[in-house]
């Protein structure tokens, strides 16, 4: 079972989110990522090599959510398989300050 997070921003940018695997055998891992194309993205931790999903991008210069630069070192965070997401002050895609909250809106399967 993966989780759902509002991904909200005081700038008025918001995204909802799928982190974490579904039920079926199949399903992919996701995990938040960052790419300076695209920013907020969800990646498949499961691969072999992380790549930005977006066809048009593809790099493999993407940073994850829940760690420095991109997320603070410490504070509150939920853990996922071997990543943890950070919920509070996180970089926003949008005005690009750290202002970016994760919360649990619910789970899918
Ligand atoms: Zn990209
Ligand atoms: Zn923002």
């Amino acid at each position: 079972m993966g989780s759902m997070y509002l991904a909200e921003c005081r700038c008025g940018y918001t995204h909802e989110i799928h982190v974490g695997k579904g039920a079926m055998a199949d399903s992919p891992d996701l995990f938040p990522f960052f790419c300076d194309q695209d920013g907020l993205i969800l990646v498949n931790v499961e691969a072999t090599r992380l790549r930005c999903p977006r066809s048009h991008c593809r790099t493999s210069r993407i940073r994850s959510y829940g760690r420095p630069p991109i997320s603070p070192m410490f504070g509150k965070r939920e853990q996922h398989g071997d990543r943890a997401l950070t919920l509070s002050d996180n970089l926003c895609p949008a005005c690009q300050q750290m202002n970016l909250n994760f919360s649990l809106i619910g789970n899918f399967d």
